[in-house]
């Protein structure tokens, strides 16, 4: 089981999956990933792989800090090497 999932903006709880190409081009760890956007707000989020927890909020002035490399639900422990490897800079 996953965390609840909510919205780090509006606090919402319920998400859809999306595809985002520009995205998926900007940052190499979205490439692979699942992006889930909140219904109420459409903030975007990379989608743990393991547990399917909110990973990390992705938008597109990203920057290096803001990226959390390990999933918040701490029964799943995965960590990101994507996002952990990622230097800060998008790709476009
Ligand atoms: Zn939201
Ligand atoms: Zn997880």
């Amino acid at each position: 089981m996953g965390l609840q999932k909510v919205c780090q903006v509006c606090s919402k709880t319920s998400f859809r999956h999306v595809t985002d190409e520009w995205m998926k081009r900007a940052f190499k760890f979205v490439e692979k990933g699942t992006l889930n956007m909140c219904e109420g707000c459409g903030a975007k989020y990379l989608v743990c792989p393991k547990c399917g927890s909110l990973m990390t909020r992705i938008h597109p002035a990203l920057e290096q800090w803001e990226v959390d490399a390990k999933c918040p639900n701490p029964e799943c422990d995965y960590e990101d090497p994507e996002i952990k490897a990622w230097d800060g800079v998008s790709a476009r």
